[in-house]
């Protein structure tokens, strides 16, 4: 990424053609990532043209996530950066452009701002039907640079049935509003997996997803939600091969929850 040049009209604003989703949670490892991967190469396999920004600073497990080797970086053409593809999805994370060593969570706000204003002017995605954007947990700096940058995108909410992921799972949601950008769902996850036994097994408590949508919802403008993806060792396991449970095993329960959310978003 270069400073100090005028920057390219970025192509994902209010007048372009391509719907762009936010993908937010209160608190990490609530299984954000894995699900927003999970719902790019699901979109991807719909037919859509899908991109996908892991904008996850602390995080940025999105390569590993849909198996894209480390140290993988965009291919540069000129001043043009072309993202790598992986299972039809066009993906970059933050995490490709930092040097050797660099920790970006030392980062200042005005500069996360830059770095993600660059990251979706110089990424030469090409048309694109759908944007999604892995978001960091919470209402820090980039979510709001992002609020700024992306007034029109919609944003779907991550949580765990648990009351406090929910709780501050509320307070990102409300925050995104706040920039004028619409919810257009909650997704639960880790919710109550069954046993061989038929028992079911609610590690994580029961509820969250409905309260964060209830909570969301204002008047005349309901906000669903669209899924509740149980535990599942086949999602965990897909994550962890890079190869995406809604394609290494579309059998899975969970897969199916995400491959019914990308039908209906
Ligand atoms: P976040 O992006 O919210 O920090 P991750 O997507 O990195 O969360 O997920 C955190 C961990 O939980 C990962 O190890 C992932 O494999 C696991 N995980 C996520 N969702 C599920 C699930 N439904 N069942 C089992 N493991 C899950």
């Amino acid at each position: 990424l270069r400073a100090g040049r005028p920057a390219r009209q970025m192509p994902f604003g209010p007048d372009s053609l391509t719907r762009v989703i936010l993908v937010s949670s209160g608190k990490g490892g609530v299984g954000k990532s894995t699900v927003t991967a999970n719902l790019a190469v699901a979109l991807a396999r719909q037919g859509l043209r899908v991109g996908l920004v892991d904008a996850d600073v602390h995080g940025f497990s999105i390569p590993g996530l849909l198996g894209i080797a480390p140290g993988t970086q965009p291919t540069r053409i000129d001043d043009l950066m072309l993202p790598p593809v992986a299972h039809d999805v066009k993906t970059v994370s933050i995490g490709m452009f930092l040097r050797d060593g660099e920790a970006v969570v030392a980062w200042r706000g005005p500069m996360l701002h830059r770095t993600v204003q660059q990251f979706l002017t110089d990424v030469f995605f090409g048309d694109l039907d759908v944007l999604l954007i892995d978001m960091p947990p919470g209402t820090g700096d980039i979510a709001i640079s992002i609020g700024q940058i992306l007034p029109h995108a919609e944003v779907l909410v991550v949580t765990t049935p648990q009351p406090a992921a929910a709780d501050v799972a509320i307070r990102s949601g409300l925050v995104a509003r706040q920039t004028g950008q619409r919810v257009i769902g909650v997704i639960e996850n880790m919710a109550a997996f069954a046993l061989p036994d038929g028992t079911l097994l609610d590690l994580f408590g029961e509820g969250g997803g409905a309260a964060v949508a209830r909570a969301l919802s204002a008047d005349g403008d309901e906000v669903p939600l669209l899924a509740s993806i149980p535990l599942s060792p086949a999602l965990r396991r897909g994550g962890d091969q890079g190869i995406p449970v809604v394609l290494g095993e579309p059998d899975d329960i969970a897969a199916r929850a995400i491959v019914d959310v990308a039908e209906r978003i």
